[in-house]
Formats: structure tokens, sequence, C-alpha cells
């Protein structure tokens, strides 16, 4: 009796994630011009393009292959492939590129959302305000 009920029950609507191909464009190709892998894409988390569209990523470094064969997960197991030498500058480029895209996010889109808020950046370097500007320009 019970197993019957469990088998009819729906998910809760908070738990049902849809995938927006559209929303993760940028990152997508963000990620692959950098060749990076995340767990995201990996593990296919079904909130991806909820967090993709926020410009938000966990990346997974030392390649895409896991020596673990959990059964609940996604990730592709076996035998890791040698270590790349360029990860840490893909990575670096990935996350500069990502904190444009944060400013983006917040000086053009939510500020246009939003006009009666007013953004004031205080404590910033020189790199994020650049950043900052850029985004204030487009
Ligand atoms: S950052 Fe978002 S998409 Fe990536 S693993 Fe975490 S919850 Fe999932």
């Amino acid at each position: 009796m019970l197993l019957d009920q469990k088998k009819h029950q729906r998910k809760p609507e908070w738990l049902r994630k849809k995938i927006s191909f559209s929303a993760q464009k940028d990152m997508d190709q963000l990620l692959k011009e950098n060749g990076i892998h995340t767990i995201c894409q990996e593990a296919k988390c079904p909130n991806i393009s909820e967090c993709f569209a926020a410009k938000t990523a966990t990346f997974l470094i030392l390649g895409d292959i896991c020596t673990r064969r959990c059964t609940y997960c996604n990730v592709t197991t076996g035998s890791p492939h040698s270590v790349n030498k360029e990860e840490i500058d893909q990575v670096t480029d990935a996350v500069k590129q990502l904190g444009q895209g944060f400013a983006d996010e917040i000086f053009r889109v939510f500020r246009t959302a939003h006009p009666e808020i007013e953004l004031t950046p205080i404590n910033v370097n020189g790199q994020v305000l650049g950043m900052i500007r850029r985004a204030e320009q487009h």
C-alpha cells in the first residue's frame, strides 16, 4: 500500500527544474573555449540552467574522470588522464571572464531592470572598476 502511494507521488514544484539551453549558452561557450570542466555539467546537476544564467559554476579540476563508482553520480568513472599543465591558466582566464559577466549582470542587467535602485561600487580595485565601467557602457 505504502509503495503504491509513493509510486504516484509527484515531485514538488520547487524540485522540478527546467533546463534552458539559451540561459546556459554564454557559460557553456566560455567553459568550452577555455577547456574547463565543471561538476555542474559532468554530474548533470539539475540547477545548471539557473546557475549558469547567473554566471555561477563549480569548476572540476584535474580532469573530468572520477576513480570512484558511486551509483548515484553521473560523473564518468575510470582511470584519470595525465594532468593538464595548462589547467591553472585556463581556470584563471575563465574566472577573469566570469568577473566581467558578473559585473554585466549587476551593473547593466539589474540596473536596467531596477533603475530606482542606486548602485555604488566601493572598495573595488582598478581591474574590477574597469569591468564595471565596461558593463555600464553597454
Ligand atoms: S554550481 Fe549550481 S549547477 Fe553547479 S553543481 Fe552547484 S548547484 Fe549545481
